[in-house]
């Protein structure tokens, strides 16, 4: 191997802010109006609402606190069961533990990497009350089947969108439809508020319950009017983020077009031998629904991942692992999950990395990691088979 001159670091993900976006937030600085319910927080919420279709939308300062008050505005809570998947960030699971009911799991689809609707409906028992599927990485769930599934056991859906903002399934928006939808803002996701998040909710009703949730239970009327009736929190977006998140907005479909442009571009340059030369598994190639929020790879099992992630960053290249299985959490363990309950998410979560891959990246950087992952991949497996 030739060793070239060093390029700069490149992370797997980075956001794209412009220039009109912080000088939006300036304003919101000098204009003394800084946290809710402001001017931007409610502009960002009709846009969004706009680009849900019209249904009720409500920003938080997090994507996993939607969860947890979707969960509450469906009543559920202590002796109800919710079934999610073992391969999310934890906090799709903890917000079930922190409304007090019981988190169930059930086993992903090794292509999809997304929950098995069929293992779901084998999970279910009569104290079944919701199901909360992740769209990894953007990809969406089969919402036919989950949708069916739901309506024959009378569950609600809580979908964890945190990564689907722009995915589709047959051509509708994800959050367009459907039951509870919550989206994250966090710095990594297709759009950001540095942090924040937005949950879709169903109608008027929910919506008030929603605003409730956000701060410490309160309805205010007239002047001086005010009761509080149920037990809130205090989750409410700041005009700042709000600003920041109307900022991004503009850019959504152009941030997302650039990622499915890049995301092809993985496929074109690993090249169709690559699973059967590197023992690796490529993604989904799914151009039609998906955002592109992550590009993953699965490595072959003999590889060490962390040994794997080092040479990368030894070559400037920053990777990342999305998820760790949920059930192995020492949290989880003390809740009688084991270690073989899950054995797709388990060696899944234990061989992926996520590759560089955000819209400010070109075709060369995309060029630079398939080389670089090749080198790795390829120098590691001749070290393993002499
Ligand atoms: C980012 C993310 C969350 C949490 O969102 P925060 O805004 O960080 O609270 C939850 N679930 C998934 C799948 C995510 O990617």
């Amino acid at each position: 191997m030739t060793q070239t001159s060093v390029q700069p670091f490149l992370p797997f993900a980075r956001p794209s802010i412009d220039e009109a976006t912080i000088a939006a937030v300036g304003d919101v600085l000098r204009s003394g109006w800084l946290t809710s319910n402001g001017p931007k927080v409610q502009a960002f919420e009709s846009l969004l609402s706009a680009y849900f279709g019209g249904r009720p939308v409500r920003t938080y300062n997090s994507g996993t606190c939607t969860m947890a008050i979707a969960l509450r505005i469906a009543g559920i809570g202590r002796g109800d069961e919710v079934i999610t998947t073992p391969n999310s960030w934890v906090a799709t699971a903890n917000v079930i533990i922190e409304v007090g009911a019981t988190p169930v799991f059930a086993d992903i689809d090794a292509r999809t990497h997304n929950i098995d609707l069929d293992q779901v409906e084998t999970a279910i028992t009569p104290r079944t009350r919701a199901i909360i599927p992740v769209h990894m990485c953007g990809l969406p769930c089969d919402m036919d089947k989950l949708h069916a599934l739901a309506k024959t056991h009378s569950l609600r859906v809580v979908e964890d969108a945190a990564q689907a903002i722009g995915s589709t399934w047959k051509g509708r928006r994800i959050g367009a439809f459907g039951d509870f939808a919550s989206f994250s803002f966090q710095v990594n996701k297709n759009i950001t508020t540095a942090e924040g998040g937005c949950l879709v909710v169903n109608n008027a009703e929910e919506a008030i319950l929603a605003e409730k949730y956000r701060l410490q239970g309160v309805t205010r009327s007239g002047l001086d009017g005010i009761d509080v009736d149920v037990l809130g929190g205090k989750y409410n977006m700041t005009e700042i983020a709000a600003a920041i998140g109307l900022g991004q907005m503009a850019h959504l479909e152009a941030f997302n077009a650039k990622r499915l442009a890049l995301a092809r571009h993985y496929f074109h340059c690993f090249g169709a031998d690559f699973e059967a030369s590197y023992g690796a598994e490529l993604p989904m190639a799914d151009f039609q629904n998906s955002n592109w929020h992550m590009f993953h790879l699965v490595l072959p099992s003999h590889i060490a991942r962390a040994a794997f992630m080092q040479q990368m960053l030894d070559r400037n290249i920053g990777l990342g692992y999305h998820y760790a299985a949920i059930h192995l959490f020492t949290l989880y363990r003390r809740r009688g999950f084991k270690i073989g309950m899950f054995p797709v998410a388990e060696r899944v979560c234990r061989q992926i990395v996520t590759l560089p891959l955000f819209p400010s990246m070109g075709e060369s950087d995309v060029e630079r990691v398939v080389a670089a992952t090749k080198a790795v991949l390829g120098s590691r497996s001749r070290s393993h088979s002499s």
